[in-house]
């Protein structure tokens, strides 16, 4: 277990957050306007809110919001999270070509450990879009990752695999051991995103509890724009009104709600 995640211990969940900013999302929302995001008060708000419940989290950082906020990265780094890669643009992975990606993800590498001086060692791909195919975790071995948390057990027309995997397994490559940390699902993805907003509570706490209780630690993740509140209605009239908006901004209002709900209900476990 040496090379999971630093801050893969003790509280039954893995609490990880994906650095990025808005407009990278992948559904391809349109904003009529800039859209002026405050990251440094939401970034105090995610050390904060870990911070009150004394739980440390990993942020999949990527390289191009690194490359703007050089300060938010290392305040994070500061108060004891993990920071780790999201790669370089946060373009799907399957749309560029193999050399593309390498390139792209040793020098998103490079960029968050020059920033903090330290070894990053975990790995996450841009909307779980990582191929499940030897050659590329062999790759990002070879780059110096130990894991990655990129398998999406669930369909979807943008990602996934079609295969459940319900805990962390290792990848034998010729360059060394590399593990894959999955995101769990009971019927289906529950646990972030878009899925953590648009399904009903009961439900993620009831699915939260059950792998809990087989031995599993799930990973619960989310974003620094989800951490504000009322996001669906603040852009209503600077961004188009469709279903990219939608698959985006849909319950916004309740993901900073349920993380609180979740930490509070494992506070002291
Ligand atoms: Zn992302």
């Amino acid at each position: 277990m040496m090379y999971l995640a630093q801050n893969y211990t003790k509280y039954p969940l893995w609490l990880t957050i994906d650095v990025e900013e808005l407009e990278d999302a992948n559904f391809g929302i349109q904003p009529k306007k800039k859209l002026h995001i405050d990251y440094a008060y939401l970034i105090d708000r995610w050390i904060g809110l870990c911070s009150k419940y004394d739980i440390h989290s990993t942020a999949f950082v990527l390289g191009s919001f690194a490359k703007k906020y050089p300060h938010l990265v290392r305040k994070l780094h500061e108060a004891g999270h993990e920071i780790a890669s999201h790669g370089m643009y946060h373009e799907l992975i399957y749309k560029i070509p193999f050399k593309e990606w390498k390139s792209q993800t040793i020098q998103a590498k490079k960029i968050l450990e020059d920033l903090i001086g330290k070894e990053v060692r975990g790995y996450r791909s841009p909307s779980w879009t990582l191929p499940f195919e030897k050659k590329y975790y062999s790759t990002l071995r070879a780059m110096g990752f130990y894991y990655s948390s990129s398998y999406f057990p669930f369909k979807t027309y943008m990602y996934g695999n079609t295969i459940d995997k319900k805990e962390p397994f290792a990848i034998y490559t010729e360059h060394g051991k590399i593990t894959e940390i999955p995101i769990p699902k009971y019927i289906l993805p529950f646990s972030g995103g878009f899925y953590m907003r648009i399904l009903p509570f009961w439900f993620i706490r009831y699915a939260m509890q059950k792998l809990i209780n087989k031995g599993y630690k799930p990973i619960i993740y989310t974003h620094p724009y989800e951490l504000l509140d009322n996001l669906f209605f603040k852009y209503i009239k600077d961004v188009k009104f469709d279903m990219a908006y939608i698959l985006t901004f849909a319950h916004s209002a309740n993901s900073l709600q349920r993380f609180k709900m979740l930490l509070e209900i494992y506070k002291d476990r």
